[in-house]
Protein backbone atom coordinates (compact mmCIF):
# COMPACT_ATOMS: atom_id res chain seq x y z
CA UNK A 1 0.00 0.00 0.00
CA UNK A 2 0.97 3.54 0.10
CA UNK A 3 1.14 4.52 3.20
CA UNK A 4 1.73 8.25 4.37
CA UNK A 5 2.63 9.53 7.77
CA UNK A 6 2.85 13.23 8.25
CA UNK A 7 5.02 14.07 11.68
CA UNK A 8 8.42 12.54 11.37
CA UNK A 9 9.43 11.92 15.10
CA UNK A 10 9.41 8.72 17.44
CA UNK A 11 6.69 7.12 16.75
CA UNK A 12 5.72 8.87 13.26
CA UNK A 13 9.40 7.40 12.16
CA UNK A 14 9.31 4.14 14.15
CA UNK A 15 6.28 3.67 12.28
CA UNK A 16 7.83 4.36 8.91
CA UNK A 17 10.78 1.76 9.69
CA UNK A 18 8.43 -0.96 10.17
CA UNK A 19 6.12 -0.55 7.45
CA UNK A 20 8.64 -0.13 4.96
CA UNK A 21 9.93 -3.51 6.08
CA UNK A 22 6.71 -4.94 5.54
CA UNK A 23 6.55 -4.09 1.75
CA UNK A 24 4.86 -0.86 2.09
CA UNK A 25 5.48 2.18 0.07
CA UNK A 26 5.71 5.20 3.05
CA UNK A 27 5.71 8.57 1.94
CA UNK A 28 6.63 11.56 5.21
CA UNK A 29 6.15 14.89 5.91
CA UNK A 30 7.25 17.00 8.65
CA UNK A 31 7.61 20.51 9.63
CA UNK A 32 11.40 20.51 8.89
CA UNK A 33 13.38 19.94 6.07
CA UNK A 34 15.98 18.47 8.37
CA UNK A 35 13.71 16.53 9.89
CA UNK A 36 12.35 15.49 6.11
CA UNK A 37 16.29 14.39 5.07
CA UNK A 38 17.35 12.68 8.29
CA UNK A 39 14.05 10.22 8.04
CA UNK A 40 15.35 9.34 4.32
CA UNK A 41 18.84 8.59 5.39
CA UNK A 42 17.65 6.56 7.87
CA UNK A 43 15.25 4.51 6.02
CA UNK A 44 11.72 5.28 7.45
CA UNK A 45 10.26 6.88 4.38
CA UNK A 46 10.54 5.97 0.81
CA UNK A 47 10.56 10.35 -0.08
CA UNK A 48 9.89 13.26 2.38
CA UNK A 49 9.00 16.89 2.42
CA UNK A 50 7.67 19.54 4.21
CA UNK A 51 4.77 19.45 1.89
CA UNK A 52 1.34 17.94 2.03
CA UNK A 53 1.34 17.34 -1.51
CA UNK A 54 3.49 14.36 -1.23
CA UNK A 55 0.00 13.01 0.15
CA UNK A 56 -1.86 12.90 -2.57
CA UNK A 57 -1.39 9.42 -3.89
CA UNK A 58 -2.22 7.54 -0.08
CA UNK A 59 -4.28 4.76 0.99
CA UNK A 60 -3.77 5.19 4.70
CA UNK A 61 -2.49 8.22 6.64
CA UNK A 62 -0.83 8.02 10.19
CA UNK A 63 -1.58 11.60 11.48
CA UNK A 64 1.83 11.75 13.92
CA UNK A 65 2.29 15.11 14.87
CA UNK A 66 2.32 16.19 18.80
CA UNK A 67 -1.66 16.52 19.72
CA UNK A 68 -2.12 20.62 19.55
CA UNK A 69 -1.42 20.25 15.86
CA UNK A 70 -3.67 17.47 15.03
CA UNK A 71 -6.91 19.15 14.02
CA UNK A 72 -5.29 22.01 12.02
CA UNK A 73 -3.29 19.42 10.06
CA UNK A 74 -6.35 17.71 8.92
CA UNK A 75 -8.13 20.32 8.14
CA UNK A 76 -4.57 21.36 5.40
CA UNK A 77 -4.51 17.87 4.94
CA UNK A 78 -7.83 17.19 3.62
CA UNK A 79 -7.46 19.35 0.35
CA UNK A 80 -4.57 16.56 -0.75
CA UNK A 81 -6.62 13.31 0.17
CA UNK A 82 -8.50 11.46 -2.60
CA UNK A 83 -12.44 10.53 -1.13
CA UNK A 84 -11.06 6.83 -0.37
CA UNK A 85 -8.04 7.51 1.81
CA UNK A 86 -8.24 6.51 4.92
CA UNK A 87 -6.89 8.61 7.88
CA UNK A 88 -5.80 7.72 11.20
CA UNK A 89 -3.97 9.26 14.10
CA UNK A 90 -1.20 8.01 16.89
CA UNK A 91 -2.11 10.14 19.57
CA UNK A 92 -2.00 9.61 23.21
CA UNK A 93 -5.62 10.61 23.88
CA UNK A 94 -8.84 9.81 22.03
CA UNK A 95 -11.86 11.54 22.65
CA UNK A 96 -10.82 15.60 21.90
CA UNK A 97 -9.04 14.02 18.40
CA UNK A 98 -11.84 11.80 17.91
CA UNK A 99 -14.52 15.11 18.33
CA UNK A 100 -12.06 17.26 16.44
CA UNK A 101 -10.96 14.73 13.28
CA UNK A 102 -13.91 12.31 12.77
CA UNK A 103 -16.67 15.64 11.75
CA UNK A 104 -13.71 16.87 9.29
CA UNK A 105 -12.92 13.14 7.35
CA UNK A 106 -15.94 10.28 7.47
CA UNK A 107 -12.68 7.75 6.60
CA UNK A 108 -11.27 8.81 9.95
CA UNK A 109 -10.18 6.17 12.70
CA UNK A 110 -8.70 7.18 16.02
CA UNK A 111 -5.31 4.81 17.06
CA UNK A 112 -3.04 4.86 19.69
CA UNK A 113 0.32 2.40 19.64
CA UNK A 114 0.52 1.90 23.64
CA UNK A 115 4.19 2.28 22.79
CA UNK A 116 7.36 4.71 23.22
CA UNK A 117 10.45 5.81 24.65
CA UNK A 118 11.15 8.58 26.97
CA UNK A 119 13.24 10.36 23.56
CA UNK A 120 11.66 12.15 20.80
CA UNK A 121 12.40 12.99 17.60
CA UNK A 122 13.09 11.23 13.94
CA UNK A 123 16.55 9.80 15.82
CA UNK A 124 14.50 8.14 18.53
CA UNK A 125 12.88 6.27 15.94
CA UNK A 126 13.10 2.64 16.48
CA UNK A 127 12.75 -0.74 14.43
CA UNK A 128 10.06 -3.21 16.15
CA UNK A 129 8.97 -0.43 18.97
CA UNK A 130 5.69 -1.61 18.81
CA UNK A 131 5.94 -5.23 19.26
CA UNK A 132 4.22 -6.70 21.62
CA UNK A 133 2.12 -3.82 22.83
CA UNK A 134 -1.51 -2.71 22.77
CA UNK A 135 -3.02 -1.04 19.59
CA UNK A 136 -6.05 0.30 20.78
CA UNK A 137 -8.23 1.40 17.75
CA UNK A 138 -11.38 3.63 19.15
CA UNK A 139 -14.21 3.91 16.06
CA UNK A 140 -17.23 5.37 16.86
CA UNK A 141 -20.85 4.14 15.16
CA UNK A 142 -20.22 6.67 13.08
CA UNK A 143 -16.76 5.11 11.60
CA UNK A 144 -17.15 2.78 8.33
CA UNK A 145 -15.78 -0.48 9.02
CA UNK A 146 -13.69 -0.74 6.19
CA UNK A 147 -11.45 2.25 7.50
CA UNK A 148 -11.28 -0.17 10.86
CA UNK A 149 -10.17 -2.74 8.88
CA UNK A 150 -7.96 -1.41 6.48
CA UNK A 151 -5.69 0.05 9.41
CA UNK A 152 -6.05 -2.90 11.03
CA UNK A 153 -4.64 -4.99 8.16
CA UNK A 154 -1.97 -2.41 8.03
CA UNK A 155 -1.09 -2.14 11.68
CA UNK A 156 -1.44 -6.14 12.83
CA UNK A 157 1.65 -7.23 10.57
CA UNK A 158 3.52 -4.84 13.66
CA UNK A 159 2.70 -7.36 15.99
CA UNK A 160 0.77 -5.15 17.76
CA UNK A 161 -2.33 -6.68 20.34
CA UNK A 162 -5.35 -4.72 18.72
CA UNK A 163 -8.08 -3.76 21.39
CA UNK A 164 -11.02 -1.72 20.33
CA UNK A 165 -12.82 0.87 22.63
CA UNK A 166 -14.69 4.02 22.33
CA UNK A 167 -12.87 7.11 22.65
CA UNK A 168 -13.63 8.39 26.05
CA UNK A 169 -13.03 5.19 27.58
CA UNK A 170 -9.90 4.75 26.02
CA UNK A 171 -9.10 8.09 28.07
CA UNK A 172 -10.75 7.36 31.22
CA UNK A 173 -8.23 4.06 31.04
CA UNK A 174 -5.07 5.76 30.15
CA UNK A 175 -5.38 8.09 32.65
CA UNK A 176 -5.30 5.55 34.87
CA UNK A 177 -2.29 4.05 33.74
CA UNK A 178 -0.45 5.93 31.52
CA UNK A 179 -1.20 9.72 32.58
CA UNK A 180 -1.44 9.43 36.23
CA UNK A 181 1.80 7.59 36.46
CA UNK A 182 3.50 10.26 34.61
CA UNK A 183 2.83 12.82 37.25
CA UNK A 184 3.21 10.32 40.29
CA UNK A 185 6.60 9.55 38.87
CA UNK A 186 7.10 13.33 38.35
CA UNK A 187 6.10 14.02 41.96
CA UNK A 188 8.21 11.84 43.10
CA UNK A 189 11.30 13.09 41.56
CA UNK A 190 10.22 16.79 43.02
CA UNK A 191 10.45 15.44 46.20
CA UNK A 192 13.28 13.76 46.40
CA UNK A 193 14.92 16.63 45.07
CA UNK A 194 13.40 18.98 48.03
CA UNK A 195 15.74 16.93 50.49
CA UNK A 196 17.35 20.70 51.86
CA UNK A 197 20.51 18.76 52.95
CA UNK A 198 23.61 18.85 50.03
CA UNK A 199 25.02 15.77 51.49
CA UNK A 200 21.94 13.76 52.16
CA UNK A 201 20.87 14.63 48.79
CA UNK A 202 24.38 13.86 47.01
CA UNK A 203 23.93 10.25 49.07
CA UNK A 204 20.82 9.59 47.70
CA UNK A 205 21.20 10.13 44.10
CA UNK A 206 24.74 7.93 44.45
CA UNK A 207 22.43 5.08 46.13
CA UNK A 208 19.65 5.59 43.65
CA UNK A 209 19.60 2.03 41.47
CA UNK A 210 17.12 0.31 40.07
CA UNK A 211 13.91 1.10 41.94
CA UNK A 212 14.19 4.37 41.66
CA UNK A 213 15.44 4.42 38.03
CA UNK A 214 12.02 2.13 37.13
CA UNK A 215 9.85 4.54 39.99
CA UNK A 216 11.29 7.27 38.08
CA UNK A 217 11.37 6.41 34.55
CA UNK A 218 8.15 7.78 32.99
CA UNK A 219 8.41 11.16 35.03
CA UNK A 220 11.59 11.99 33.87
CA UNK A 221 10.28 11.87 29.86
CA UNK A 222 9.41 14.00 27.07
CA UNK A 223 7.87 17.55 29.14
CA UNK A 224 5.75 18.48 25.92
CA UNK A 225 3.75 14.77 26.17
CA UNK A 226 3.01 15.06 29.77
CA UNK A 227 1.90 18.59 29.11
CA UNK A 228 -0.70 17.07 26.57
CA UNK A 229 -1.90 14.24 27.91
CA UNK A 230 -2.92 16.69 31.28
CA UNK A 231 -4.34 19.27 28.75
CA UNK A 232 -6.13 16.64 26.11
CA UNK A 233 -7.30 14.55 29.08
CA UNK A 234 -7.78 17.13 32.50
CA UNK A 235 -10.99 15.87 33.41
CA UNK A 236 -9.87 11.82 33.71
CA UNK A 237 -6.61 12.77 34.50
CA UNK A 238 -7.63 15.19 37.52
CA UNK A 239 -10.17 12.50 38.87
CA UNK A 240 -6.79 10.16 39.02
CA UNK A 241 -4.87 12.36 40.45
CA UNK A 242 -7.45 13.33 43.73
CA UNK A 243 -7.92 9.19 43.91
CA UNK A 244 -4.11 8.85 44.35
CA UNK A 245 -4.45 11.57 46.67
CA UNK A 246 -6.81 9.51 48.52
CA UNK A 247 -4.46 6.58 48.93
CA UNK A 248 -1.42 8.38 49.56
CA UNK A 249 -3.58 10.20 52.93
CA UNK A 250 -4.14 6.82 53.81
CA UNK A 251 -0.54 5.59 53.43
CA UNK A 252 0.38 8.35 55.80
CA UNK A 253 -2.04 7.74 58.59
CA UNK A 254 -1.28 3.76 58.85
CA UNK A 255 2.61 4.94 59.27
CA UNK A 256 2.03 7.30 61.73
CA UNK A 257 -0.17 5.50 63.57
CA UNK A 258 1.68 2.67 62.76
CA UNK A 259 -0.65 0.06 61.99
CA UNK A 260 1.25 -2.38 60.47
CA UNK A 261 -1.47 -4.92 59.84
CA UNK A 262 -3.57 -2.55 57.70
CA UNK A 263 -0.36 -1.51 55.88
CA UNK A 264 0.68 -4.67 55.03
CA UNK A 265 -3.27 -6.01 54.60
CA UNK A 266 -2.45 -3.24 51.41
CA UNK A 267 0.64 -4.08 50.31
CA UNK A 268 -0.87 -7.75 49.90
CA UNK A 269 -3.77 -6.47 47.88
CA UNK A 270 -1.40 -4.39 45.30
CA UNK A 271 1.06 -7.10 45.01
CA UNK A 272 -1.97 -9.55 43.38
CA UNK A 273 -3.18 -6.85 41.48
CA UNK A 274 -0.28 -5.70 40.07
CA UNK A 275 -0.47 -8.50 38.07
CA UNK A 276 -3.94 -7.69 36.95
CA UNK A 277 -2.43 -5.25 34.97
CA UNK A 278 0.34 -6.76 33.38
CA UNK A 279 -0.94 -10.05 32.05
P1 LIG B 1 7.96 13.58 18.54
O1 LIG B 1 9.04 12.57 18.61
O2 LIG B 1 8.19 14.93 19.09
O3 LIG B 1 7.50 13.66 17.02
C1 LIG B 1 6.54 14.56 16.54
C2 LIG B 1 7.06 15.07 15.21
O4 LIG B 1 6.05 15.84 14.58
C3 LIG B 1 8.26 15.97 15.38
O5 LIG B 1 9.44 15.25 15.09
C4 LIG B 1 8.02 17.13 14.42
O6 LIG B 1 8.98 17.07 13.37
C5 LIG B 1 6.68 16.82 13.77
N1 LIG B 1 5.81 17.99 13.73
C6 LIG B 1 5.58 18.90 14.68
N2 LIG B 1 4.68 19.78 14.27
C7 LIG B 1 4.35 19.42 13.01
C8 LIG B 1 3.48 19.94 12.03
N3 LIG B 1 2.75 21.03 12.27
N4 LIG B 1 3.41 19.30 10.83
C9 LIG B 1 4.13 18.21 10.58
N5 LIG B 1 4.99 17.67 11.47
C10 LIG B 1 5.09 18.28 12.67
O7 LIG B 1 6.64 13.04 19.27
P2 LIG B 1 6.12 11.55 19.38
O8 LIG B 1 6.53 11.01 20.70
O9 LIG B 1 6.43 10.80 18.14
O10 LIG B 1 4.56 11.82 19.48
C11 LIG B 1 3.78 12.01 18.32
C12 LIG B 1 2.35 11.62 18.63
O11 LIG B 1 2.37 10.29 19.12
C13 LIG B 1 1.71 12.48 19.71
O12 LIG B 1 0.42 12.82 19.30
C14 LIG B 1 1.66 11.57 20.92
O13 LIG B 1 0.50 11.80 21.72
C15 LIG B 1 1.63 10.19 20.31
N6 LIG B 1 2.23 9.11 21.10
C16 LIG B 1 3.43 9.29 21.72
C17 LIG B 1 3.98 8.24 22.46
C18 LIG B 1 5.30 8.39 23.18
O14 LIG B 1 5.57 7.64 24.12
N7 LIG B 1 6.15 9.28 22.79
C19 LIG B 1 3.32 7.01 22.53
C20 LIG B 1 2.13 6.86 21.82
C21 LIG B 1 1.58 7.92 21.11
P3 LIG B 1 9.85 18.33 12.91
O15 LIG B 1 11.22 18.00 13.42
O16 LIG B 1 9.74 18.29 11.44
O17 LIG B 1 9.28 19.57 13.54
Amino acid sequence: MNIGIVGLGLIGGSLGLDLRSHGHQVWGVSRKEETCQRAIARGAVDDASTSLTLMKNTDVVFICTPLGVMQATVEELIPYLSEDTILTDVGSVKGWVVDAIAPLWENFVGGHPMAGTADSGIEAALRNLFVGTPYVLTPTETTPTRATQLVEEVIRPLQVQIYHSHPHDHDRAVAWISHLPVMVSASLITTCMGETNPTILELAQALASSGFRDTSRVGGGNPELGVMMASYNKAALVQSLHSYREALNQMITWVEQEDWIALEAALKQTQAARLQFLR
